[in-house]
């Protein structure tokens, strides 16, 4: 296998301003400089043509670039703006739903470097932004690589209820977006670092691997001290190298798919990779470190009555009326729920897996559901609890690399492989390419 080139999708509109830098082809057309390529009729007006695909291919693709005008950046955000990109490789143009598409065809190895240094901080260990590397890598590959697999079933009913999942919905005109919903994608215009273009030089074409397949790679930000099964999170399979285990060297795990344990595990801060307050090393994690709360090893987050029902109303679309109580009734192998039942003045109903239990108890996103309930404050006339206090641990679904555990990992020495073999014990190292 050689190095693979990878299409990513940049933008869609109905106009798009571009500037070829160097010397480009146009099927045998040489091309450079400032461009527009329009919608015309549902097909693309360039120049004098009026055509379906546009293919622009650098003469050179070490030197020549170009650049996107005027590109969205930071879609639905309070920060959602424009700016010119720049990058290294072919351009695409083609129409997709009605609109004109930019497609950025660019070596694996160039894209990961934009990824990386667009989405780890610049301190980070070099360790870490290997096992970073080579966790991208094979996300990108398996993704090249099972394209066309059937999309799984994203919902399943329970009694009373409706446990929901989410996957990433394949692309089909392209392989990645540039957006978060596949990894942030900016091309060359940020610097990479030197960091990040070591670290990807130095794992160059590994992946992680279990029984010659490519590893579903997941990661979250904190697992708060146990990994969380994949079945707990989306479809129910399992992969081997996704599986209960602490999260720090060797002291044991209580099982934490039974209550009782669960709690004690929940409302205590036992030792692990990631309980961590370090500055130093969350600050390699979480690029808005400064302006974060920091308490998400183990967090807490209180309602009212009142703020709890409307939650509920507004994010499930349900009217459960008074909420009489939050009950488990599953959780996952790191405490994580996947089935809470809610009890309603109006209607009771179990809901899941883990993700939505987080959207449908916060306005945004719960930091996890790995979370236990305390009714406090006595009742209303009604007889309704007044306060609802939520006591989690971690932050995102804890399946598979703990980020920050890693990086206490990395700081306290531990080599890229050795962090990999930790957080997805049985896989493999595999070199794909030279
Ligand atoms: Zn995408
Ligand atoms: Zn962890």
């Amino acid at each position: 296998m050689n190095e693979p080139r990878v299409q990513v999708g940049i933008l869609s509109r109905e106009r798009i301003d571009f500037v070829l830098h160097g010397s480009y082809h146009a099927d045998t057309i040489p091309v450079s400089g400032r461009q527009t390529a329009i919608l015309d009729q549902g097909r693309i007006r360039w120049g004098g043509t009026l055509c379906d695909e546009l293919l622009f291919t650098p003469d050179d693709e070490a030197t020549d670039a170009f650049d996107l005008l005027q590109v969205t950046i930071g879609i639905g955000f309070h920060w959602e703006r424009h700016e010119d990109q720049r990058f290294r490789g072919a351009l695409r143009l083609l129409v997709e739903d009605g609109r004109l598409t930019a497609v950025n065809i660019v070596p694996v190895e160039a894209y990961l470097t934009s990824v990386i240094s667009s989405e780890m901080s610049a301190t980070a260990s070099p360790e870490l932004l290997k096992a970073h590397a080579v966790i991208s890598r094979s996300w990108l590959l398996a993704n090249l690589q099972h394209k066309t697999a059937a999309p799984l079933p994203t919902h399943e009913d329970v009694e009373g209820g409706r446990l929901v999942w989410y996957e990433r919905d394949a692309h089909t005109r392209f392989d990645v977006c540039a957006d978060d919903h596949c990894q942030r994608y900016q091309g060359i215009t940020r610097a990479s670092t030197d960091a990040v273009r070591q670290a990807v030089a130095a794992t160059r074409g590994q992946v992680l691997a279990y029984e010659g397949r490519i590893c579903d790679a997941r990661f979250s930000k904190c697992c708060g001290g146990a990994l969380e099964e994949f079945a707990t999170c989306w479809a129910d399979t399992s992969h081997p190298y996704l599986r209960r285990k602490r999260d720090w060297t060797s002291a044991g795990l209580p099982d934490l798919t039974q209550e009782a344990e669960a709690e004690r595990w929940i409302r205590s801060a036992p030792d692990a990779f990631c309980h961590t307050t370090d500055a130093h090393i969350l600050r390699q994690v979480l690029n808005n470190y400064d302006q974060e709360t920091t308490d998400y090893y183990r967090w807490r987050v209180e309602y009212t009555q009142e703020e709890l029902a409307d939650l509920v109303r507004r994010r499930s679309g349900t009217d459960y009326g008074g909420i009489v109580d939050l009950v488990p009734v599953a959780r996952g192998t790191s405490g994580r729920l996947w089935k809470l039942r809610i009890v309603g003045t109006k209607r009771t109903a179990v809901i899941g897996k883990e993700l939505e239990i987080r959207r449908t108890l916060s306005p945004t996103h719960l930091y996890s559901s790995a979370f236990v309930v305390d009714k406090t404050g006595g009742c209303t006339p009604e007889g309704l609890p007044r306060r609802f206090v939520l006591t989690g641990a971690g932050w995102g679904h804890g399946v598979g690399l703990c980020q920050i555990g890693a990086a206490v990992m990395g700081e306290q020495g531990y080599a890229y492989d050795a962090i990999l073999r930790h957080y997805y014990p049985g896989a493999t190292l595999e070199k794909k390419y030279e």
